[in-house]
């Protein structure tokens, strides 16, 4: 199909790419102006990542914490979902070149007026890119179902295991980086073995399990103030896990992995199961548009807006979220952390640009309003700092309950979401404990 699809009216038609954060806030902002809109995704769903350590780790299902695009906006009927990815941007000719997903034909290419970019970003491996077969991440569902696989899976391979040295490796699990993701994600496992599973098994006892947290830098959630960095690391150790600051990863395979220890020299940690929560690198999408533009990029490969958040010499091209970041009116790099408020604010703040162009006004630069800083460690246990009210432990936790709840996507699963935690947090279960994908033995075996 050579066709190049355009909204087909004479409104002004925005094109958003993503459905993520960002690109859903932009688009919500803009269905009830004056404008035709098209929501470019290569997933047919948005997806709440501050949620998949949870579908990692058995606590909520897929479905809890994704929600269908179409779903979102069918009553918005300025707005057109299409199922397709961006493969390459024409920024002369005001097209976007598109490349099917999923065996779904999609136009080529599709024109716009206006641009809003908002493609996000993956995890990084600090260039070893084999570590990934090793270490699973939580980004996309895909690969947090691939880890709750892999974590129940050791489990069952510790259980049918007669080696004691061969069981330990099985029980040790290794969580690489100790950003909100990592301690999240360690705390749960840690919950996991020593509550949820702990009557499960018959040769093993999981409470034995080791749950180790890898940090190069010296202190974990190094974006939290150090106090509660202290104060996170004790709940932590409370819940079993043994945090390993200072200490970085040099090499993952099938076996272990091992760290530079400093003066103690390389450390070899034999384990069977490691999540990598560490770097995070911007959509591929962000080095095309520096490219094409001549904005810089930094290391993590952003690109960088203008205080306008859009690219240098197209006021009509917008880049948002993840993928970015800014240059205020004075020339100075701001600094913005990767979360869903930054790119939130700045899909709801390009939406109201295109907005105030429509009626011919003026609008100010992009400014960040941090309404604040959250992460969970365990049941009634958590860190949070907001407008510089620095909670932990229940009232944090509650905050971080609320937050999350009020945030995701869809009434079902905010009800879901509910439900299933209070039953959790009452009998400590966790419904969604199954080991799936191809992977498994029985695939293989039917396969
Ligand atoms: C495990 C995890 C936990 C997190 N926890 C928190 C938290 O607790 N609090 C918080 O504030 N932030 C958290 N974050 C960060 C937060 O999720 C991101 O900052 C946020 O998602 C960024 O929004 P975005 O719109 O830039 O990108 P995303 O939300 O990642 O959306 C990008 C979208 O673009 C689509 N896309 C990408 N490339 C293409 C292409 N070529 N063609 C078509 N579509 C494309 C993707 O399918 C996706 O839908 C977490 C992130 C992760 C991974």
């Amino acid at each position: 199909m050579g066709t190049v699809f355009t909204s087909g009216s004479r409104e002004h038609h925005v094109v958003v790419v993503g459905g993520g954060f960002g690109g859903l806030q932009a688009v919500s902002k803009l269905r009830r102006a004056p404008v035709e809109v098209t929501l470019v995704d290569r997933r047919n769903f948005h997806l709440f990542q501050p949620l998949t350590y949870q579908v990692a780790t058995g606590a909520l299902s897929p479905g809890e914490i994704a929600y269908p695009l179409r779903a979102i906006f069918k009553r918005h009927h300025n707005v057109t979902v299409l199922l397709a990815e961006v493969a390459d941007f024409d920024l002369d000719a005001h097209e976007l070149c598109l490349r099917s997903v999923s065996a779904v034909p999609a136009p080529e290419r599709l024109g716009y007026d206006t641009l809003i970019v908002a493609g996000g970003s993956h995890y990084s491996y600090f260039g070893h890119e084999e570590w990934r077969l090793h270490a699973a991440e939580v980004k996309s569902l895909e690969s947090a179902l691939a880890v709750r696989s892999r974590l129940l899976a050791a489990f069952e391979a510790a259980e049918a295991e007669p080696n004691a040295d061969a069981r330990d490796a099985w029980l040790t699990f290794v969580v690489v980086g100790a950003g909100a993701t990592g301690v999240e994600i360690a705390g749960q496992i840690a919950e996991l073995a020593r509550d949820t599973l702990r009557h499960d098994f018959r040769a093993i006892d999981p409470r034995r399990a080791r749950i180790l947290l890898v940090e190069a830098s010296d202190r974990v959630l190094t974006s939290f103030p150090a106090s509660l960095s202290a104060k996170a690391e004790r709940s932590l150790q409370r819940l079993g896990v043994t945090v390993l600051t200072g200490r970085a990863v040099i090499g993952i395979d099938a076996a272990g992995v091992t760290l530079d220890g400093r003066d103690r020299g390389a450390e070899r940690i034999a384990s069977r199961a490691v999540v990598w929560a560490a770097g995070v690198t911007a959509s591929g999408l962000a080095g095309r548009l520096a490219e094409l533009t001549g904005a810089e990029r930094d290391r993590a490969g952003r690109v960088t807006v203008q205080s306008d958040l859009t690219l240098p010499g197209h006021p009509e091209v917008f880049a948002i979220g993840d993928m970015v970041r800014v240059r205020d009116v004075n020339g100075e790099l701001v600094v913005l952390p990767g979360v869903a408020p930054v790119a939130m604010q700045q899909g709801r703040y390009a939406a109201s640009v295109v907005r105030a162009r429509l009626r011919g006004r003026e609008h100010g630069a992009f400014r960040y309003r941090d309404k604040g800083n959250l992460a969970t460690i365990g049941r009634a246990a958590a860190v949070a700092e907001i407008k510089g009210i620095r909670l932990s432990g229940f009232l944090a936790w509650a905050a971080w309950l609320v937050v999350h709840l009020w945030y995701l996507i869809g009434f079902q699963n905010r009800l879901l979401v509910l439900i299933r935690w209070s039953f959790s947090f009452a009998t400590h279960g966790r419904g969604a404990r199954l080991i799936t994908g191809a992977s498994t033995a029985a695939d293989h075996r039917d396969g």
